[in-house]
């Protein structure tokens, strides 16, 4: 079974790879299909991101494609920055500015009151067919500066309570094995994958 993979970011293909590796599932990137256009992620939910750019790429190109859709809600902000995570601290704003931009925004907020979860959707679209949609959260912390290495985008400041770690200091299986990413790509394996 052959799968295109609709992202531009490394870092989700990295996590998604490497988890549809231990299913025999062939991983074919945007990179594989010149011309694609740019598609313009303008909803309002994960949901709508994600069905959007399944749907367009599966229509484009044939195949059966996943998209996801991510980002990070935090409390304290009334759920900021959400589907505009990418673009927190502005349009082609990098990972370092919009962890930046976070640290501002929570300053002088106690522990206690920073809450936060990763939210994924992930569409699955066949060519004009619907599409079925999945969905994964991990709760955790905003810390008041980041750690660790590993990982992308906000891991560095998000801690996971029953680890002690940040998501940027677990290798990449762990992340796969509890992140809200991982939740939604097993979902959307275990559909494709169970006899019809
Ligand atoms: P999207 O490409 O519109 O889905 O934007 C996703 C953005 O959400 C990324 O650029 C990150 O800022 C953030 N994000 C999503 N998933 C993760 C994750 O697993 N770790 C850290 N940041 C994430």
């Amino acid at each position: 079974m052959e799968l295109v993979v609709a992202t531009r970011n490394a870092g989700k293909l990295r996590e998604i790879s490497r988890l549809l590796a231990e299913t025999g599932i062939r991983v074919l990137g945007l990179d594989a299909f010149a011309d694609l256009p740019e598609i313009e992620e303008d909803g309002e939910t994960f949901e709508a991101n994600a069905r959007k750019k399944a749907e367009t790429v599966a229509r484009l190109t044939g195949r059966l494609t996943l998209a996801d859709d991510s980002g990070l809600v935090v409390d304290a902000l009334g759920g900021q920055p959400g589907v505009r995570s990418a673009r927190f601290a502005g349009v082609d704003a990098t990972d370092e500015e919009n962890n930046l931009k976070l640290l501002e925004e929570l300053a002088g907020v106690p522990r206690e009151r920073r809450g936060a979860a990763f939210h994924c959707a992930m569409a699955l679209c066949r060519p004009e067919d619907e599409c079925l949609l999945f969905f994964g959260r991990v709760p955790g912390i905003i810390l008041d500066a980041p750690r660790g290495e590993e990982g992308f985008g906000y891991d560095p400041l998000f801690l996971v309570r029953e680890y002690g770690k940040t998501m940027a200091e677990l290798p990449l299986d762990v992340k796969n094995r509890i992140s809200h990413r991982g939740q939604a790509l097993r979902r959307a394996v275990d559909h494709l994958l169970s006899p019809k």
